[in-house]
């Protein structure tokens, strides 16, 4: 419709109140009507100017307008929906959608029924009879007297590396909104009372603020709604203080992120409630290093078990296995223990264990370890060191 309202005046965006004025009473001057009877190019100036000028002088409008442009008007320049366009513009709470605009439809013809009379008063609430309904947007934002979908809750919760790779359960002290009892999360009374919003005629008048007209959509036209529930307000939720038992996943590592769905806060008016995010964070283990889902011990064994091999039992957190050392094992070497690491988490294969040997020489030299030492030097003269060549 009409052009950008800054260049009807023929200010720029930055002009000062008063120069603003200035200019508007310059140019109504010379295009008011009276002074141009019957000249139709200088009536629909004329109106730009004081469509123009009704919003440019007003600070809280002119501030709207230079946000949304001529959207401004369908939000009434009212600053609660401007807010509540914002959110839903921005993909916020409640819509679920990101992006795009809302169906604004472009805004009415060409005033064949001005009235000049009308240039002073409600001239916004002519503009806009299309598919832009504001009480949508608050309705998908859960505003008041509509289904909301709870809060999504996060918790922390702390654990050894043994009960990330098992799995734990955690009785957690969780606050809350939960569900009014009284209720049922409704937030209705069980009596009707009239209609808050229409204040019982069953419809809403398309005014400034309101750019629609029809039957009310709280109550449908009834122009009776159920009165709020005294014990909530009208919510349907009260903050509650809980203990909920939890059960943290096999795999989960610091940082891990598990969800349980509808366990955060109760829903408004019967919405669906939100979810419980359990933060974990997972202690380090003195002799367990883990790196993604696979696992890394250092696995002592004697100097008998390295020279001749051995079946030996190893710890896991899935319980004991036992593994075979080959004879003549060096320390340093490397053993792995398919699937004996962490549980994926994403529900992939699980980790591995990777061992490596330690040959641990005997710390109480009795006089029998050291014979026993003499013989193995009589029995193995050989140099290990001529390779060590710098
Ligand atoms: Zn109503
Ligand atoms: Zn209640």
């Amino acid at each position: 419709m009409a052009d950008d309202y800054y260049q009807i005046l023929e200010v720029p965006r930055t002009a000062s109140a008063e120069d603003i004025k200035k200019s508007f009473r310059k140019q109504a001057r010379k295009h008011h009507p009276d002074v141009n009877p019957g000249n139709k190019a200088a009536e629909e100036r004329f109106k730009q100017l004081n469509s123009a000028f009704e919003v440019l002088s007003d600070p809280q409008k002119r501030k709207l307008y230079d946000e949304f442009g001529e959207d401004a008007a369908k939000l009434g320049f009212d600053e609660k929906k401007a807010e509540a366009y914002r959110a839903y513009r921005s993909g916020g709470r409640g819509g679920g959608r990101s992006g795009g605009g809302i169906p604004f439809s472009s805004a009415g013809g060409g005033g064949a029924d001005f009235d000049l009379g009308d240039l002073f008063g409600d001239i916004f609430g002519r503009s806009g009879s299309g598919d832009f309904d504001i009480n949508d947007v608050l309705r998908r934002q859960a505003g008041p007297r509509s289904p909301g979908r709870g809060e999504d809750i996060t918790a922390r919760v702390s654990l050894s590396l043994a009960e990330a790779i098992t799995g734990a359960e955690r009785t957690l002290a969780v606050q809350r909104p939960g569900r009014c009892q009284r209720c049922n999360g409704k937030g209705e009374a069980g009596n009707t009372g009239p209609c808050p919003t229409c204040k019982g005629s069953g419809r809403l008048r398309r005014s400034a603020g309101m750019p629609f007209s029809g039957a009310c959509p709280t109550c449908n036209g009834t122009g009776r709604a159920a009165e709020p529930c005294s014990e909530c307000g009208g919510d349907g939720v009260i903050e509650e203080n809980t203990r909920l038992t939890v059960k943290v996943p096999p795999g989960v590592q610091t940082g891990s992120r598990v969800r349980l769905s509808g366990q955060g806060a109760a829903g408004t008016r019967g919405g669906p409630p939100g979810d419980l995010y359990l933060e974990t964070e997972v202690a380090e283990h003195p002799l367990v290093r883990r790196e993604g889902d696979d696992l890394y011990l250092d696995l002592p064994v004697t100097v008998s078990e390295a020279v001749l091999g051995a079946e030996v039992k190893v710890p896991t957190f899935q319980g004991e296995v036992t593994v075979k050392v080959p004879p003549s094992s060096q320390s340093g070497r490397k053993m792995r223990l398919k699937g004996r690491g962490a549980p994926s988490l994403k529900g992939g294969a699980p980790g591995d264990l990777y061992l490596t040997l330690q040959v641990k020489v005997p710390d109480d030299a009795t006089p029998e370890v050291k014979a026993a030492a003499e013989a193995l030097a009589r029995a193995y003269p050989r140099d290990v060191r001529q390779e060590l060549k710098l």
